[in-house]
């Protein structure tokens, strides 16, 4: 009696514990993974449209994440959802063998940064809900100072039980150190690049094994939706309401628009494909949504398939790579917004059909995908790049760099004044935007295969001696130089050569008149 008394009360105890420590698991309301037939992309939309994340689509059958309530609605909509699972996830182990937890990825990253303190910085963008850090750790030759170098980025685990893509961030990382000093590859790697690496964007989604974050929202449904949150870029658009998001969509936010990211990739789960943008332009679902970049997008995305033999022979996605919305459409997604907001081509890379195998795989996966996260790296070296400044006083000058027949820009760096144009090899006229100066050309400039072309860019107000007045005394100096007379300025204003159409964009200034950016 007394001992089944002890034994109850140990129970209880057991029990006690064990529900305090995941009081927060066990206040995340309960989903469910479901197979769906599909029969006509329509219902693709409309799943998405109900708030569920359809998951992955195989031409016939969807995975699709439904708040639990939602399947009674899904059968008499005519759906015969299958449950498959539930999220959070009860028959995962949280940390099987060859995967860190977070404190385990807390320590590896500390260690990594401790051990090479002149190549890397560990830093936290900020908390997520439930207090974990955002990592970021970054690596490059001289990481204290900001350099003209192309800003790259890799992310990974926005939804939390798919963490492969973790441990291959956290082998990259760790890669890219240890071999700075014996490979010339490596090494150029990080001393031309400024190098990015968040391993884990969503902690508190990888420690419950959710797949949303701490709130229940899917993360990359939760970042501006076109067109109801822009139709435009932010930085010509305005502010994209951040203080209304989810804190890890806040972090990301901001930290990717104090820095100028020139190439990104994020890591996903639970099928083997690049899936690159648009994911949405309003289009329907299995309909291609083409970036003005389309060419040069696909381009990339198979410098990273080809590499990863399992996703490059898909029998799928044909050479491994789909273009989102052509896929599924999905609004609210972080490749969009990067490349519509903030000028970087962004992709989404499926790693694996599992979303949480087994971790002895690991180190094959890693094998399967070391060559293609180098290899696309290696891409942000290429195109068209130079620094941006005002020629009288050498300032950088935040400027929007324009390809003549594409309406995609890009912006240089605020603070460097560095850009970096991705662009495939051809010939190609540029222009350069700023507020307050003289839009300025480059024509016919020749992208090679290899690394970018270097075109420097001196803009001008039209304050040709420097007086800080624009006025005929600047007139007359282009007159002079256009005439052949000795002055001692560069009155090329426009980039277009020594001609009158310096003369007429000085006297455009002076009258605060438009100036056509691609003349005709
Ligand atoms: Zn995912």
């Amino acid at each position: 009696m007394i001992k089944k008394c002890f034994l109850n009360l140990l129970f209880c105890n057991l029990l006690f514990i064990a529900g305090a420590s995941f009081a927060d698991e066990t206040s995340l309301p309960l989903w469910y993974i479901v197979q769906v037939d599909i029969n006509n992309p329509q219902e693709l939309t409309w799943l998405e449209q109900q708030g569920y994340s359809v998951d992955s689509y195989n031409g016939k059958v969807a995975q699709v994440y439904i708040p639990a309530e939602a399947l009674e609605k899904l059968q008499s909509m005519g759906f015969k959802p299958q449950i498959l699972g539930t999220d959070p996830s009860s028959i995962y182990e949280k940390t099987p063998s060859g995967y860190h937890n977070y404190a385990e990825l807390t320590q590896f990253l500390q260690d990594l940064t401790n051990t090479y303190p002149d190549l890397s910085r560990l830093i936290s963008l900020g908390q997520s809900i439930q207090g974990r850090e955002i990592w970021a750790i970054h690596i490059t030759d001289n990481p204290d100072i900001e350099e003209d170098e192309p800003e790259f980025k890799y992310i990974s685990t926005i939804h939390g039980d798919e963490p492969v893509g973790t441990e291959l961030c956290l082998s990259l990382a760790q890669y890219l150190l240890q071999n700075y000093t014996s490979d010339p590859r490596i090494r150029n790697l990080v001393d031309e690049i400024s190098i990015w690496i968040v391993p884990l964007m969503n902690p508190d989604g990888r420690e419950l094994v959710t797949r949303r974050n701490a709130n229940s929202y899917d993360l990359n449904r939760s970042f501006p939706e076109y067109p109801t949150d822009f139709n435009t870029f932010y930085y010509d658009g305005g502010n994209p309401s951040i203080e209304t998001r989810q804190p890890e969509i806040q972090h990301i936010m901001r930290w990717c628009m104090e820095h100028n990211f020139v190439l990104s990739a994020n890591f996903h789960g639970g099928s083997c494909v690049v899936n690159y943008p648009y994911d949405d332009d309003g289009g329907p679902s299995g309909v291609e949504a083409p970036t003005p970049d389309d060419t040069l997008i696909r381009w990339l995305s198979t410098q990273y398939a080809q590499y990863n033999s399992l996703m490059y022979n898909s029998t799928e996605f044909p050479g491994g790579i789909t273009n989102g919305a052509a896929w599924y459409v999905i609004t609210g997604g972080m490749q969009d917004w990067n490349y519509r907001f903030t000028g970087c081509i962004d992709v989404t890379i499926e790693l694996y059909d599992i979303k949480f195998p087994g971790g002895t795989i690991i180190p094959v996966l890693w094998g399967q995908n070391r060559e293609s996260m180098l290899s696309y790296m290696e891409c942000v070296l290429r195109g068209v790049r130079g620094l941006i400044y005002d020629r009288n006083n050498s300032e950088p000058v935040w400027t929007k760099v324009l390809v003549q027949g594409n309406t995609q820009p890009v912006f240089n760096h605020p603070r460097v004044g560095n850009y970096h144009r991705l662009l495939l090899p051809d010939t190609y006229n540029l222009a350069f935007v700023a507020q307050g100066y003289i839009p300025y050309r480059a024509n016919a400039i020749e992208v090679q295969s290899g690394i970018a072309t270097r075109i420097e860019v001196p803009l001008s107000t039209g304050d040709l001696n420097n007086d800080e007045e624009i006025n005929d005394l600047d007139i007359d100096l282009a007159v002079q130089s256009i005439l052949g007379l000795p002055v001692e300025v560069n009155s090329d204003v426009d980039g277009n050569g020594l001609s009158a159409t310096d003369i007429q964009a000085i006297i455009n200034q002076t009258l605060s008149a438009p100036i056509g950016i691609f003349p005709e």
